[in-house]
């Protein structure tokens, strides 16, 4: 199923290096709006932090962002100290491919985190990535993202459904 992630986590915060090796995962592509910084631009508490100590283990990481806003997605990733795409047209496998290049990994061992199963699930799906889907952590977003979250509801329903049931989607 091409909508369900791997993983559905609270925050990135919960990504260990124990999970991520678990997994034979060496690098990550994530996303910024409700996974990295909130609707007023804050980056979530702790995250610099998180994303030091993965570095520090050897994990690669760069930002894949649809937005337009070169500034914003910069900003972020400077402090972060990490390369950036943006206006990446997430599902469109490209965006991905580029990631990929950035990273200089295979697809295989690349986690895709975010917080939309249109977007970051479903193109990180297509382009045979490990997905981990994160809570968002605002509850408010930018007017095309709100626009969507109705059609992810029934599909999370599910897809915590059948993890109740059975391990297959548990990583
Ligand atoms: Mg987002």
């Amino acid at each position: 199923m091409k909508l369900y992630p791997k993983l559905y986590l609270n925050n990135l915060k919960e990504i260990t290096i124990e999970l991520l090796r678990k997994n034979n995962i060496k690098g990550l592509i994530l996303d910024i709006d409700n996974t990295l910084i909130d609707f007023d631009k804050k980056l979530l508490e702790g995250c610099e932090e998180w994303c030091d100590n993965l570095k520090a283990q050897g994990i690669k990481m760069c930002i894949l962002s649809n937005t337009n806003k070169q500034y914003k997605v910069k900003k972020v990733a400077d402090i972060l100290n990490l390369e950036y795409l943006y206006f990446a047209h997430k599902p469109n496998k490209k965006g991905f491919k580029k990631a990929k290049e950035l990273l200089n990994l295979e697809p295989q061992n690349i986690a895709v985190v975010g917080d939309q199963i249109f977007t970051d699930v479903l193109g990180g799906n297509r382009s045979k990535m490990f997905t981990i889907l994160t809570k968002p952590i605002d509850t408010r977003d930018i007017w095309l993202t709100r626009l969507k979250r109705p059609f992810e509801k029934p599909i999370l329903k599910r897809y915590l459904r059948k993890k109740e049931n059975n391990n297959e989607y548990m990583a």
